[in-house]
């Protein structure tokens, strides 16, 4: 496991909330972070059909485009009744034929999907939310962390907070959504926590604990 011995690094990503999100949790590491968005640079292809492939060409392209170590997020919802749709192909399911992203029409498409299986019932609505962060350096070098987070789909959707799918996730133990949480509850970790909540937060420890803790 190769430690992060620079302050200085890239969020390869042009998602605001994941961008928002990763800001917050890297914050109290004293780090110096610009996204690849505000870097202005291109947004690879992502062509893999894992979470841990695509999360690794972002963080390489943006390791080498810009000679800093660099941080990405591939995440997704995985629905048990969809048979682990959408998974890495979440991002997808939101988008529009002109190219832009409308989430509310995902999330539609998430509870049509489910309607269609019969899947009324929150034991049948069981789902998680992955990310798998990894960290690239410009010789190539990467380490992968992942988290999860169990929950179930919620309709209608609930809650302004948030991004993306937050408002029809409801975690294991919660009777609130994602979208109903602020970032600090969402994320449910602070340095020195012994656990997270969110599936972000949680692949974030690892990498704390790999990567920075000596
Ligand atoms: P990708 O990792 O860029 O391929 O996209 C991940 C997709 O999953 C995006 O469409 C996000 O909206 C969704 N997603 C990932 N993490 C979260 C989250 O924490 N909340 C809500 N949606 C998420």
């Amino acid at each position: 496991m190769r430690k992060l011995e620079t302050k200085t690094i890239v969020v390869a990503s042009h998602n605001a909330g994941k961008i928002a999100e990763i800001a917050d949790l890297i914050g109290p590491f004293g780090f110096s972070a610009k996204s690849a968005a505000e870097l202005r640079f291109a947004e690879p292809d992502e062509t893999g059909t894992t979470f841990e492939e695509n999360a690794t060409i972002k963080a390489l392209a943006s390791a080498k485009a810009s000679g800093l170590p660099s941080l990405s997020d591939d995440s997704g919802i995985v629905i048990d009744a969809l048979g682990g749709a959408p998974g890495v192909y979440t991002a997808n399911w939101a988008e529009r034929e002109d190219g832009s992203r409308d989430f509310a029409m995902a999330m539609e498409k998430v509870e049509k999907a489910l309607a269609d299986k019969g899947a009324t019932e929150p034991s049948q609505r069981t789902a998680r939310f992955v990310s798998v962060l990894c960290l690239a350096w410009p010789d190539g070098h990467t380490e992968l962390f992942r988290g999860e987070v169990e929950g179930i789909v919620a309709w209608p959707p609930r809650g302004n907070k948030g991004f993306g799918y937050d408002p029809i996730f409801q975690p294991e133990g919660y009777d609130v959504t994602f979208g109903e949480m602020s970032a600090e509850e969402k994320h449910g970790w602070k340095p020195g926590d012994p656990q997270a909540l969110s599936h972000r937060a949680r692949a974030f420890k690892i990498f704390v604990e790999t990567c920075l803790e000596t």
